[in-house]
């Protein structure tokens, strides 16, 4: 199982079965796997020390520092410091760069969130992570992204949702410190996607209706598009076909020990409902009811029944003028099996 990436390595395992695949891709994808697990410790690790008060706030800027690192395709953690790398003329770092900025902006203008810890706490990206390593993490205090080997994966920092979905994680962290196996584990990884998706949506100006509702688009590679491929995971039909990783979209395909990465199917799944369901943006009225879930305190093994109850519940006081919100609300989670 891996926590904390993008990819899980089921789908990584999936594709390393494939015999018709160049050697040396299937070589990376098991490097992939390796290193994986070595980060899944630290990301552990990471979590038991997060801190959660803050006994004395004393100035905090009132938006967080940017920083992009370089790996230069190793594997050591943060890498070298990038000056100016909003002007940088590699891509990736340019890119990491005005995303992470992009995420850090909707957080606060959409949620009035001041980065992950709501306390400014500086965004630290390292790219040319590891050489063609297939994936993109979040380590409990930074992020990371890998080149991908260019067949099956490319360069994980063009997924605009891939940079949401990994600093969520680090919000999750800061909120709820929901778990990363079971059910927890599975509302963890639905969290990320949720808003990684609302962030695509809100950069793009789309209503849900104009959403497509993938995950992981950008980074499938052409050998997984000539497989059938063309995304990681998808809110509006989690067990379709073109999904590297298709996941069970009702609680009743929900079995304990789950990858996350398979249970988060669930929950996103009411999210797109509820969503399409009520229309217009998906951060103005149902974001706001999953953020105000997210922040409600923290919950480490919340199971998604509770979840489901709770935005139930926001649902119908945040938006007492509008009963719509709950019942699209409601419909959806019933819908799931929750
Ligand atoms: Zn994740």
């Amino acid at each position: 199982m891996c926590l904390c990436c993008i990819v899980p390595d089921s789908v990584l395992e999936k594709l390393l079965q494939d015999r018709k695949l160049p050697e040396e891709a299937r070589q990376g994808l098991s490097q992939t796997i390796k290193l994986d697990s070595e980060i899944r410790k630290l990301r552990r690790q990471a979590s038991r020390l997060t801190s959660f008060e803050f006994a004395a706030k004393i100035s905090i800027a009132p938006s967080p520092a940017i920083v992009v690192y370089d790996c230069n395709h190793s594997q050591t953690l943060p890498g070298t410091p990038v000056s100016n790398p909003g002007s940088s003329r590699d891509t990736t770092i340019k890119t990491v760069f005005s995303t992470t900025t992009k995420v850090s902006d909707f957080y606060q203008q959409v949620f009035g969130r001041n980065s992950i810890d709501n306390a400014a706490m500086t965004l630290l990206s390292s790219v040319h992570f590891g050489d063609g390593y297939n994936n993109a993490f979040w380590n409990g205090t930074q992020m990371a992204y890998g080149d991908g080997n260019g067949e099956l994966f490319v360069d994980f920092s063009r997924g605009n949702d891939v940079v949401g979905h990994e600093l969520t994680h680090g919000v999750t962290q800061h909120t709820l410190g929901l778990n990363y196996t079971n059910e927890p584990g599975g509302l963890n990884e639905s969290i990320s996607d949720v808003f990684g998706s609302m962030f695509r949506q809100w950069v793009a100006g789309q209503s849900s209706s104009q959403a497509d509702w993938l995950i992981g688009s950008d980074i499938v590679g052409p050998a997984a598009r000539q497989r059938g491929y063309s995304c990681l995971r998808d809110l509006a039909n989690p067990p379709a076909q073109h999904c590297l990783s298709p996941q069970p979209k009702h609680f009743s395909s929900y079995q304990t020990g789950m990858d996350p990465h398979l249970s988060s199917g669930i929950p996103n799944h009411a999210f797109y409902l509820a969503a399409t369901k009520i229309g217009g943006h998906s951060w103005e009225k149902m974001g706001q009811v999953w953020y105000a879930v997210l922040t409600s305190g923290r919950s480490p093994g919340m199971k998604m029944a509770r979840f489901a109850g709770l935005t139930r519940q926001f649902a119908g006081s945040m938006f007492p003028a509008e009963p719509g919100v709950l019942q699209a609300v409601d419909t959806a989670w019933s819908t799931v099996g929750l």
